[in-house]
């Protein structure tokens, strides 16, 4: 019966295509768009604020109820502990390599000498950022309901760890309600399914939208900065992940950048790694054979806590703006920024944006001067595209070593699907 039906109505061209390449063509004609329509591209803006909406719905409950059954899948305390150190230890140190990666292609390409810094419009203020020890003491949320409601990430990873852990402890009685929260995690994670079939139009809207914006008038004096930002992105990527992948998970790098590209093109487009959160979810399971356990905890985590790409960029930019106003750094300036910037990564929002801000506090650490934001605050968007791309694969990077560590990876899934990638 239903070879009749494919025999007497084949499916479509579209409709047979994976959703990478849907998505890849989604960004390609977006971007012809936009450069053709120039500022009227704004028109089809809406299609992409359709996606991100429906994305946005998912990232509470998704992280909430996938956080709490990733814990009660893990019975096992001191395996979870364990799990989280590796991350952490992973999440921190890949943050110092990026920034570092940044700092050295800003000494090496100087995007900033010859630039004229001329402070206009208003550059985020330092106070906007949080210090690190606001950043630790507002991780509990004193009301829980509230931090549900107004999305507080990080205290909401809080909240799901200890109710987590409690119904563990609670053995037998708790049953009932760990069998809520699985049922409920697998409904988030169909209707992800569901709303990620909208992707490749969301991702056509936004990038017309960004490409009719910011045409090349305004990109090429700054076309360095953008240059360094996006080449220290891709080294990153594709030469020190892949590299951790292969040395120490032992696994196939290739099969790795392949499997990063569905979120990858939606944390490019939406620059929201909470935002990609359910993308990466789902390409951890399916794509790296990464376990329900693992994934639903190390992934929000990464995406609330590991910003490489964030930190790369602050080194660029912090290099850029000393640069361009003639200022010399010296070595423990360059270690001051390292440091500032790991942390602050910690406490970077994944959402839109977040990084400026947080690039406020590392100049002024470092005592640079805050009207280089203003300049930078032009181009941050496209700079967002790239950094957050880099931080939604490091956060699946970690997903997939912590996975291979504990004996939850599934190499079958990794590998099969290496094969099917290559066939199609
Ligand atoms: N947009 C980034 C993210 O969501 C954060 C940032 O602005 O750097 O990962």
């Amino acid at each position: 019966m239903d070879s009749t039906i494919t025999e007497s109505r084949p499916a479509g061209f579209w409709s047979r295509l994976a959703l990478w390449k849907k998505i890849l063509i989604g960004m390609g004609l977006g971007m012809l768009a936009g450069v053709i329509l120039g500022p009227d591209a704004e028109l089809l803006k809406p299609i992409g604020t359709l996606f991100l909406n429906a994305i946005k719905m998912l990232i509470v409950p998704l992280v909430f109820c996938s956080l709490v059954t990733g814990v009660t899948s893990m019975q096992d305390t001191r395996k979870l502990g364990r799990i989280g150190l590796k991350s952490l230890a992973l999440y921190l140190g890949t943050t110092a390599v990026a920034i570092s990666i940044g700092l050295g292609m800003g000494t090496l390409f100087a995007p900033g000498t010859g630039v004229n810094m001329v402070a206009a419009g208003s550059a985020p203020s330092a106070s906007d950022a949080p210090t690190l020890v606001e950043t630790l003491l507002n991780m509990i949320p004193t009301n829980p309901v509230d931090a549900l409601a107004t999305g507080n990430i990080l205290q909401i990873i809080v909240f799901a760890l200890g109710l987590g852990i409690a119904l563990n402890l609670c053995g037998e009685k708790a049953k009932p309600a760990v069998q809520i929260f699985e049922s409920l995690a697998e409904a988030m994670y169909k209707l992800t399914e569901l709303v990620m079939k909208l992707a490749p139009y969301g991702v056509f809207g936004l990038m017309a939208w960004v490409a009719g914006t910011y045409g090349i008038g305004i990109l090429l004096p700054l076309i360095k900065v953008i240059a360094v930002v996006y080449i220290g992105c891709v080294i990153h990527v594709v030469v020190f992940y892949s590299g951790l992948i292969s040395s120490l998970g032992r696994l196939n790098p290739v099969r790795y950048l392949k499997g990063v590209i569905n979120p990858a093109a939606v944390a490019f487009t939406t620059t929201s790694s909470a935002g990609t959160l359910p993308a990466s979810i789902k390409a951890a399971r399916e794509e790296f054979g990464v376990s329900k356990g693992v994934s639903s905890f190390v992934l929000p985590l990464g995406a609330t806590i590991n910003m490489d790409g964030t930190a790369l960029y602050q080194g660029v930019c912090a290099l850029f703006i000393a640069q361009a106003f003639g200022i010399d750094l010296a070595f423990s300036d360059y270690l001051l920024i390292v440091m500032t910037a790991t942390l602050a990564s910690i406490g970077t929002a994944g959402v839109p944006g977040a990084g400026l801000i947080m690039l406020s506090l590392v100049l002024t650490t470092v005592g640079l001067p805050l009207e280089g934001l203003a300049i930078i605050a032009g181009i941050d968007r496209i700079l967002d595209m790239a950094r957050t791309t880099v931080n939604v694969c490091g956060d699946l990077m970690v997903s997939v070593l912590v996975g291979k560590s504990e004996s939850e990876l599934d190499e079958s899934v990794y590998n099969r699907a290496h094969s099917a990638a290559k066939v199609s």
